[in-house]
């Protein structure tokens, strides 16, 4: 499945993905209890008792501009590019990639065989996020950024973004930091409607309810949950539809409440 769409005033948003991971919940979510997965979510969880986190991306279409959201894990059996294809995105029509964080599963296809994947684009990232893992201790435990992000600065296509940064006139960085120091989500305000592109917020539909639980790679534990916890807080309040790449395929919904719990509502 690829190329789902959903309008969100007159800016467009279509959904595509890289592949999908097979984890065990408990490594993902150290503090997360098995039990709760069986009984709770047991829809998330395959035969084998693993979940399937996907590596989504997002193309907006905004003001004149294509934008893609995150660019997968690469490598051979990513899809990315495939789904792009058929979605009717050319790599040569993507003006602007923003990178939501730097970390694998979201850099992958910034460059094919050391050129760009997006021959025409601008790539964004966050200086924060950019800082901290150019450092040498940093970079040297990370291989992704050498191969997917230093040579975008040689290249000359990389452009660092600080605080709230309008991507075009309908659509802005939001600092979400913790997951990685600079992280950023981004929020789409077109004609009276909004969204929110949620990066790596929260990795699971069950963190609408287990908002606590946070995955092992979070640089910042403490300040991630905090994010997270004001994040989902303030989307679920205004009910605002929603695009997350992890989430189960195509990543659109709302975090609502329903008795007790806060859910995760596909739509
Ligand atoms: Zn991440």
């Amino acid at each position: 499945m690829a190329g789902e769409k959903i309008a969100v005033g007159s800016v467009e948003i279509v959904s595509v993905s890289d592949g999908q991971g097979d984890m065990s919940p408990a490594e993902v979510f150290p503090a997360s209890d098995i039990r709760i997965w069986q009984t709770e979510y047991a829809d998330l969880l395959d035969d084998a008792g693993l979940i399937h986190p996907r590596f989504g991306s997002f193309v907006l279409y905004s003001g004149g501009k294509t934008v893609l959201v995150d660019t997968g894990l690469g490598g051979p059996d990513g899809t990315l590019l495939t789904q792009l294809a058929d979605s009717g995105v050319e790599r040569r029509a993507v003006d602007l990639v923003v990178l939501t964080h730097i970390h694998p599963d979201h850099v992958g296809w910034n460059l094919s065989d050391g050129s760009p994947t997006f021959p025409a684009a601008r790539y964004l990232v966050s200086k924060t996020d950019w800082d901290h893992w150019t450092q040498p201790e940093v970079r040297s435990q990370a291989p992704h950024v050498d191969a997917q992000m230093l040579p975008l600065e040689s290249l000359d296509v990389l452009d660092l973004i600080q605080d709230e940064y309008d991507v075009t006139a309908e659509i802005k960085t939001v600092p979400t930091p913790g997951h990685t120091p600079g992280h950023v989500s981004l929020l789409i305000s077109s004609a009276g409607e909004s969204a929110f592109v949620l990066g790596d917020v929260a990795h699971s539909p069950a963190q609408a309810q287990y908002t606590d639980w946070s995955p092992g790679f979070d640089t910042d534990p403490d300040l991630a949950r905090d994010t997270r916890h004001s994040v989902l807080d303030h989307l679920e309040e205004g009910s605002t539809l929603v695009a997350s790449g992890h989430f189960p395929h195509p990543g659109f919904g709302r975090f609502v409440r329903s008795g007790e719990r806060r859910i995760w509502r596909p739509e």
